[in-house]
Formats: C-alpha cells, sequence, structure tokens
C-alpha cells in the first residue's frame, strides 16, 4: 500500500540535498550579548534583540511579579474570560507610547498581519503591496479575497502607477489598502512611508505600515516610523507592529483609530480564536515601555554601535548594502560562500546567520548582522575583527599583500 505520507521525508531530503533546510542551532541560556550557543560562548549578532531587553532585569522582574499576583496563564481568549487588567493597562500604555488614540495588542506580530489584512480588505476591494513586504503580510493578502496588486520595492512612482492603472481598468472599487514593512528586515532600508502615505491619500486609500524593525528603533525615543517621519497620525491609519523584537518579549499590536481597534477585535480570527497572552508576558511588555520612556539610553547606544560598526566595515572593503538601520547586511553573493563565512564567524567566535535563496535573490546571499545596544566597543572590535579575519581567507576581502 501507498504510505500516504511518504512526501514528507522526500520533500525534506530535497530541501536537505539543496542545503535549504533549517538547522536549528540550541541556546544555552538569556539572549545576551555574549552567550551559549550550541554549547559555545559566543558574540550574538543576529538577534532581534536590538536593545538588549529581553534580558533586563525589570522586564525580568515584572513578568515574576506577574506569574505570583496573576498566574502562569490567563486561562481563556480574550473575548471569552482571558481579558485580564494587564492586558488592557498595555494597550492604553501602547497608544500612549504611539500618540494613538487605541492601540490592540495580538498573540504575535505574525497573528495581527494574518488576522487583521483580510477583514480590512475582501471582495470587490484592492491591496497594493512593496515586493518585499514580510510572509505574515503575504499570508495575510493571500487571505483575503481582495485583488491583489505588487508595486516594485520602496518606489512611491511604481505604487502611483499601480494604483492609477487599477482604478482605471477596475474602477469602482470599494475600499484600498496600501501596505508596506516600515523597515525591511533583509536589507535594513526604511520605506518612504511619507510619499508612500501621500500616494495613498491621493487615491482614498488606508495605509497600513508594519513597523516590526521601526519600533525601538526609528522615530524619538524608539516611537517608530510614522515618528521618524513626523507624519500625522491620520495619514498612516495602521501602525502594526510586534513585542518579540525591539521589546525584546513577544506579540503584536496595531495602533490608530479607536474605530480601527472596535473593528480589528471584532473581526480578527486570530484575535478572537487564540488563547490570549500569559501574565509574564504582558507585564514584562509592560515593563519594556517603561524602560524605553525612563532610559532612552538604549535607542541612544543602539545608533552609536550601529555608526561605528558600519563605518568599520565599509573601511575594510565590505560591500554592507544601502541599509540605513541596525541591521546591516554583509554582502557576499554566492550562497555556498555566505554559509562558509558564518561558519567560520561562528568558529572564531561571532554568531551571524547567512541569508540565502530562495529568502533572496539568487546571487545575492549575505550575513545578516543585527545591532545590540547592549555590545561594548570591545565587543564590535572583536566581530570586526572576525569578519576581517574569515574575509581575507574566504576571499571577500583582498588578502592581505606581503611586503
Ligand atoms: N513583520 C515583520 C516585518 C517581521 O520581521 C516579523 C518577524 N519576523 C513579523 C512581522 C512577525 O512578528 P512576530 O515575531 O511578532 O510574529
Amino acid at each position: 500500500m501507498r504510505d500516504p505520507t511518504s512526501f514528507l521525508r522526500q520533500e525534506y531530503d530535497d530541501l536537505v540535498r539543496q542545503e535549504l533546510d533549517w538547522r536549528l542551532r540550541v541556546l544555552g541560556g538569556p539572549s545576551t550579548t555574549w552567550c551559549i550557543v550550541d554549547g559555545k560562548r559566543v558574540l550574538m549578532f543576529c538577534s532581534n534583540n536590538y536593545l538588549g531587553l529581553s534580558n533586563h532585569p525589570k522586564l525580568k522582574e515584572a513578568a515574576i511579579r506577574a506569574v505570583e499576583t496573576h498566574g502562569a496563564g490567563s486561562g481563556s481568549v480574550r473575548p471569552i474570560a482571558g481579558n485580564m487588567d494587564l492586558h488592557t493597562e498595555l494597550e492604553r500604555r501602547l497608544a500612549k507610547f504611539k500618540g494613538a488614540e487605541a492601540s490592540l495588542v495580538y498573540q504575535t506580530g505574525f497573528a495581527a498581519n494574518a488576522g487583521l489584512i483580510p477583514q480590512l480588505v475582501g471582495k470587490g476591494d484592492l491591496i497594493v503591496s512593496d515586493e518585499l513586504n514580510h510572509g505574515s503580510i503575504i499570508d495575510g493578502v493571500r487571505l483575503s479575497q481582495a485583488e491583489r496588486k505588487v508595486y516594485k520595492h520602496a518606489d512611491p512612482e511604481d505604487l502611483g502607477r499601480v494604483l492609477d492603472e487599477s482604478e482605471k481598468a477596475s474602477p469602482a472599487f470599494r475600499r484600498i489598502l496600501v501596505i508596506t514593512d516600515g523597515v525591511f528586515s533583509m536589507d535594513g532600508d526604511i520605506a518612504p512611508l511619507d510619499k508612500v502615505a501621500a500616494i495613498g491619500a491621493e487615491h482614498g486609500a488606508m495605509v497600513y505600515v508594519d513597523d516590526a524593525h521601526g519600533e525601538g528603533v526609528l522615530g524619538d525615543g524608539g516611537r517608530g516610523i510614522v515618528s521618524h517621519f513626523k507624519l500625522p497620525r491620520e495619514k498612516v491609519q495602521v501602525e502594526m507592529g510586534t513585542f518579540s523584537k525591539a521589546f525584546g518579549v513577544v506579540g503584536g499590536h496595531v495602533s490608530g483609530s479607536r474605530d480601527l481597534v472596535n473593528f480589528a477585535y471584532n473581526k480578527s480570527r486570530t484575535w478572537l480564536l487564540s488563547g490570549s497572552h500569559p501574565p509574564a508576558v504582558v507585564a514584562a511588555c509592560l515593563a519594556a515601555i517603561d524602560v524605553l520612556e525612563d532610559e532612552p539610553e538604549h535607542v541612544r547606544r543602539l545608533w552609536e554601535n550601529t555608526r561605528y560598526f558600519k563605518k568599520a566595515m565599509r573601511d575594510l572593503g565590505f560591500d554592507i548594502g544601502k541599509s540605513e538601520t541596525p541591521i546591516t547586511p554583509v554582502m557576499v553573493g554566492d550562497s555556498g560562500k555566505a554559509k562558509r563565512l558564518s561558519s567560520r564567524l561562528f568558529e572564531i567566535g561571532v554568531f551571524a546567520l547567512p541569508i540565502v535563496y530562495p529568502m533572496v535573490a539568487q546571487g545575492k546571499a549575505r550575513i545578516r548582522t543585527i545591532m545590540n545596544a547592549a555590545l561594548t566597543r570591545e565587543d564590535l572590535d572583536f566581530a570586526i575583527g572576525a569578519f576581517e579575519k574569515a574575509g581575507k581567507e574566504l576571499e571577500i576581502l583582498p588578502a592581505e599583500r606581503v611586503a
């Protein structure tokens, strides 16, 4: 008899053959600057924990305290019996931090995009999406019944062209949604949100930004991309984000008008039908907002470190792309070479993962480094030295000339 699950092994084996499978490394302890990965002490250079908050004493204390006062779990989905005072307090504090009328917290950023996008637009509507948007946006868009169009990466003119042409072809769209990442996670470039919002407004579209990599990084005190561009709030109707990166915990969120939040929680199936965050998670997110408000030095240090690292890498002769943020890709080109560079860095003591096809186009393989505010100058010099040594060995940099 035919084994109905034989495809599982075959498809996995295919991935292994093409070296496209994920081999998971294991952290033996907290995600700190120097940490234990696969039993080896290495410098963390690829986590999303931009500000080092995942191990901040205030977040840890808040989580422990919340377990004592509220228990280990919430007991339910939020619309039934799992809506604790901590959950509503987090939304109040987040909205205040963002300068928005209201905020809604989802279990993850992925759940926010997958749950909200298909409710905002459906049959008879249009979505126009940047070609390099994150996978959770792509899945949210796929779940929608709306007509879908893609515009060239970070190209407002092309966005205008796509909107003009779509509206000419079928002039009676009920609603239009323009959607973009704020910071693009593979290249570290910033979306031209001011221009995207202006073009969206010309077409009467809703503008939705996924600021997962901008929060805690860009704008006044890490308030994100809307603050970075000093845009009036009403120009970007949906500001989505996550607590899983610079905030150091886990959880997605959207901010905007009270109408948006009332609509979102009544309609998003990912929110309605999935258990709410345990108290420890919510309390740690609240403490992360406290830290961002009370300790501005973390965001300042993140940018000092970013500038120092980018300059040193450029001076060494590395191609570090066009990143404007703490995500710095070190371009290698060939996938095999990028993987060898990552392995060599790990041997020397730096943990930075290769990003290869199909995550990026063929020939655009890279090591994606992500800066951390908690890294010291010494740590950075160690990492830069490791890149120089491995880069020369693998002939990504010109080899040392012998005098
Ligand atoms: N959007 C972007 C741009 C992301 O990078 C990520 C995380 N990889 C997400 C959404 C999903 O966020 P979360 O980890 O909270 O599910």
